[in-house]
């Protein structure tokens, strides 16, 4: 029903710690699909787009802090294919790109406090509990359709990766690589980098969703988050600016960074044997690096 054309390529990654160690590292460019609707986002919008047009909702309601990708690839995705769309924007009315971009593709953006924030449904059921047009959308798109889209990334997928990692907000892309990967009886191990404090919670997360506790086909680490979301240092900074010197592809620190940096320390390790191979996914979302830009700039010159 929503149809859009898919270009995430696979790109080999050549540095010289991965051979020595003898392994090959794969990046999905899913940062190419879309540069609004981008990364996880669209595959994850795309089930609940179809969810909420079976139910005649013209009208998509979700959440998100002020720099949120979910927020731009729900707003463009309405403008394209025809919902209008609100969002309850976390915290004191504020301005910047993201949400300049939100609002250029029609969204509506309700700020609210903190304390408001927390409770999401009742927001929804204060301001849309009657409203017959009004489709809820999870914070982050966490949804079982958002992992059934998720899932269909293994269908672009030309050979098979030992290991399949990527970075976790809400865990539904991990999720969703899991349900694809069992449903076609791949093997391998799927890795999630949480990129918040504390990110055990994405276990139960994931188990929610999927309603099945995880087996040890899947691995957290929850060493990466540098403190917390969207907090970065200086040694990922440097990190993310080596990277993408040396690939010509950009990653930002919120999510891919940290993804990349925890596989590059895990590598350095010794984690992954001699002879596998391991499939990085990048998710996208690099808009919501205007907000970064002053702690990226001029940092590392050699
Ligand atoms: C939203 C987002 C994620 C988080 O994905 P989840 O499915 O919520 O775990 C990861 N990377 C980027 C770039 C994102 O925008």
């Amino acid at each position: 029903m929503f149809a859009m054309d898919i270009h995430s390529p696979v790109h080999a990654l050549d540095f010289q710690l991965f051979r020595e160690k003898q392994i090959r590292v794969y990046m999905k460019r899913d940062d190419m699909i879309h540069p609004f609707i981008s990364g996880n986002k669209w595959r994850k919008l795309k089930y609940t787009l179809q969810a909420a047009r079976a139910q005649n909702r013209t009208h998509l309601v979700t959440f998100g802090g002020a720099w949120s990708n979910h927020l731009l690839a729900t707003a463009c995705a309405g403008a394209r294919f025809g919902f209008k769309t609100t969002a309850f924007v976390r915290g004191e009315a504020v301005s910047n790109f993201q949400l300049s971009l939100c609002r250029l593709f029609g969204m509506e953006l309700r700020f609210v406090d903190r304390s408001a924030y927390r409770d999401k449904y009742a927001l929804f059921d204060q301001y849309y509990g009657e409203n017959e047009q009004a489709y809820c959308i999870d914070e982050g798109g966490y949804s079982v359709e958002g992992a059934r889209g998720c899932a269909e990334l293994f269908d672009e997928l030309d050979q098979q990766y030992d290991h399949i990692c990527c970075a976790c907000g809400t865990g539904t892309t991990l999720a969703g690589l899991y349900l694809g990967k069992t449903a076609r009886g791949i093997p391998g191990q799927l890795h999630g980098i949480p990129v918040l404090a504390g990110g055990g919670f994405i276990r139960k997360s994931v188990e929610d969703l999927l309603q099945q506790p995880l087996g040890d086909d899947i691995v957290l680490h929850t060493d990466y988050h540098f403190g917390g979301y969207a907090k970065t240092s200086p040694q990922l900074n440097a990190f993310i600016h080596q990277f993408c010197r040396r690939t010509g592809i950009l990653i930002e620190p919120v999510y891919t960074g940290k993804l990349c940096y925890g596989v590059f320390d895990l590598a350095r390790q010794g984690y992954f044997q001699p002879g596998t191979s391991i499939l990085l996914i990048h998710t996208g979302g690099l808009t919501g690096m205007a907000g970064l830009h002053d702690r990226l700039e001029h940092r590392h010159t050699e």
